[in-house]
Order: structure tokens, then C-alpha cells, then sequence
């Protein structure tokens, strides 16, 4: 349930609705709107009689959020959610960020060639995996530790910021400590535990879906991130299981609007686990932000045949470089930008 406060209500009658809120056993959480504030009953596991509420001074309506999930909604909250990160960047504004790296952290030259290349190419982010959920348990697991502090190089000399992910409680807190984007990979995203714990960090979120979750369970999943009080959560569609192995997954292009119709928050797609295929990536990456995508998260590596993990998916630099002139027309043409590294903004 949502109680929406009149234009100008006072800080006493927002107070009173939260105290109500309270007394009838659930939790309340205020939000200051630029328009008006709202008060959101969370802890209900059904319908709420707001009658009580609804009379209160300073109460505008009583809105009942229909769907399962509720903070990450759009009934809870209109205006789209925006996401800081790094060093001034933001996602989910008006500016699309591409996010790009090798799978995998392999060793300092790799890392550094692939900052390197990706950041002249105009990426703001530098994505790759220290720790590494891979389906075989005789596959490179990635670096783990010493992986975060090639990161954290790669961050000092490029300025990128970087997104990397956590396989597990235990790492978690190691990676938020250098990542500025923790990512939640598709085989964890209803990992309760982790997700629950990722709600009480000051990072923000990158949540994949899930091999073949639906929409409904990807938005419940970053429910859970919301609940634990962490507001910043980022969407990424990567594809899922479908009947035909032509492809490594299945792209479903739908869920960008989808999503921008049922939740606030940013989505971005990631056409290289989508595919699976380094040539379908381009075209898929154009599609996705022809799609309204808040941004991409492309797999790039100077030696894609020697990578270590999807290498078949990896793009060449040049080929990154055409993806990031490619994207830069699209999205010109429905009124956003390609985000530009730091050093061009200023
Ligand atoms: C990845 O981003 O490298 C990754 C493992 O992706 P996913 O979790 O989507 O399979
Ligand atoms: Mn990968």
C-alpha cells in the first residue's frame, strides 16, 4: 500500500501517517517526491485496510500496489529510478552507459590492454570477473583477490569505473570494495542470501536474469535488494533458455520495454551472453539500445582466441569501436547520448 501526501503536506502529518503505519504493525518508508511525498506500508503479506490512514490530514489517496513485487514497481514510484555510480556517472538517465571488458580477469596485460582498448573506444565502465560462476568445475574459476586488485589498477590508470561480480556471500564484501557496480550473475539471481545481504550494501546493483527466470522472478529478485533498503538496483537482460541451440540463449528484446512499463528501474542488455556469437552482438547491441536499453554490457578482449572464457562471444577492440559509433547514431535518433568518459565531459 501506498499513501500519497498532498502537495505541500508538512513534515508533522507525514510523521503522524508514518507513526499509524507503525502502530498497525508495519513498516513505513517515506519518500520525498519532487512533486509531493509518499509513504510506502511495507511487511503486509496481503490487503491492508487503509481506512484509517485515508482520513489522516494531509492524505491525498490510498493506492494498493497490485502486483507481488511492490517497491520496485511503477505504482509505487513514477518517475524513473536513476542510478549513481563511480565518479559522477549515473545510469538511468537520459545517457545510455556501455559497460565493456573481457569475461575474465586472466592476468595485468589482458586486463590493462582491455581497459586500455574500451576506454578509447568512449566506454565509461570496465566489466570483467574476478570470481567466475562457471558450469563446469574444471573451467577457469578466475582470480578471485589478486583479480579485484588488477581491477582496481585498471581503474587508476584508465578512470573507468568498474562493474564485477560476486559469486557468493563470503566475496561479497571484498568485490563491493573495489567494484562501483557489484554484479549478481543470472546463476545466482535468486540466491536469497546474497541478494538480501546485497540490499544492505552501499553499492549500487547489477542484477542478470536469471537462466530462465521470468520477468516476474527477475523483479521479485530485486525486490528483495529494495527491501533490505537498497535502492540501487540495474536490470540486465542476457537472454534465456529456449528450445533452439542455434544461439547461446535466446534475446528477449521485449523485456526492455517491459520492464520500463512495469518497474522504475534502469535495464540494460548484455548481447554477448544473449548470443553467444561475436557477429551477432553488434546487431543485437543496436537493437537493444534501439530499444530504449539504459545501457549495454559487452564482452571485449584484444585476444579473443586465447581468452580464457567466451572467447567466441568477445569482440575484437575494432569491432567494439564500430558497436560504440553504431550505438551513438541510434541513440541520437530517440533523444539520448552515448555516456562519454570522464575526461571528455569535462
Ligand atoms: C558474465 O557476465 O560474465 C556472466 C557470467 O554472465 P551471466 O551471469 O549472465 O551468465
Ligand atoms: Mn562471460
Amino acid at each position: 500500500m501506498l499513501v500519497v501526501m498532498r502537495h505541500g503536506a508538512t513534515a508533522d502529518q507525514v510523521q503522524r501517517v508514518v507513526a499509524i503505519i507503525e502502530e498497525m504493525g508495519y513498516e513505513a518508508r517515506p519518500m520525498p517526491g519532487k512533486q509531493r511525498t509518499s509513504v510506502g506500508l511495507v511487511g503486509n503479506d496481503g490487503r491492508v485496510d487503509g481506512s484509517r490512514i485515508a482520513s489522516l490530514p494531509g492524505v491525498q489517496e490510498i493506492l494498493h500496489v497490485t502486483k507481488p513485487y511492490k517497491q520496485v514497481s511503477r505504482e509505487w514510484k513514477g518517475e524513473a529510478t536513476v542510478v549513481p555510480f563511480g565518479d559522477g556517472l549515473r545510469l538511468g538517465a537520459q545517457e545510455v552507459v556501455v559497460m565493456a571488458g573481457p569475461c575474465s580477469v586472466e592476468n595485468e596485460h589482458q586486463i590493462l590492454a582491455a581497459a586500455r582498448a574500451v576506454h578509447e573506444a568512449g566506454a565509461t565502465v570496465l566489466r570483467a570477473g574476478a570470481y567466475k560462476p562457471r558450469t563446469s568445475p574444471y573451467s577457469f574459476q578466475g582470480l578471485g583477490e589478486p583479480g579485484l586488485r588488477l581491477l582496481d589498477r585498471a581503474r587508476r590508470e584508465t578512470g573507468l569505473a568498474i562493474v564485477t561480480e560476486a559469486i557468493d556471500a563470503e566475496s561479497l564484501d571484498a568485490v563491493a570494495e573495489v567494484a562501483d557496480i557489484v554484479q549478481i550473475g543470472a546463476r545466482n539471481m535468486q540466491n536469497f542470501s546474497l541478494l538480501r545481504k546485497a540490499g544492505r550494501l552501499g553499492k549500487p546493483v547489477l542484477l542478470k536474469r536469471g537462466l530462465s527466470a521470468t520477468i516476474q522472478e527477475l523483479l521479485l529478485s530485486a525486490e528483495y535488494i529494495l527491501a533490505e533498503g537498497n535502492p540501487h538496483v540495474i536490470l540486465c537482460e542476457r537472454g534465456v533458455r529456449s528450445y533452439d541451440s542455434a544461439t547461446r540463449n535466446m534475446f528477449d528484446l521485449s523485456a526492455i520495454p517491459l520492464v520500463h512499463q512495469l518497474s522504475h528501474l534502469p535495464i540494460i542488455a548484455d548481447p554477448s551472453h544473449a548470443t553467444g556469437q561475436r557477429d551477432m552482438v553488434i546487431p543485437m547491441a543496436r537493437a537493444a539500445v534501439a530499444a530504449g536499453a539504459d545501457g549495454l554490457l559487452v564482452e571485449v578482449h584484444a585476444n579473443p582466441d586465447h581468452a580464457l572464457s567466451d572467447g567466441a562471444q568477445s569482440l575484437f577492440p575494432r569491432q567494439f569501436a564500430t558497436l560504440m559509433e553504431e550505438t551513438r547514431s541510434i541513440a541520437r535518433a530517440i533523444g539520448r547520448e552515448i555516456a562519454e568518459p570522464a575526461v571528455a565531459r569535462r
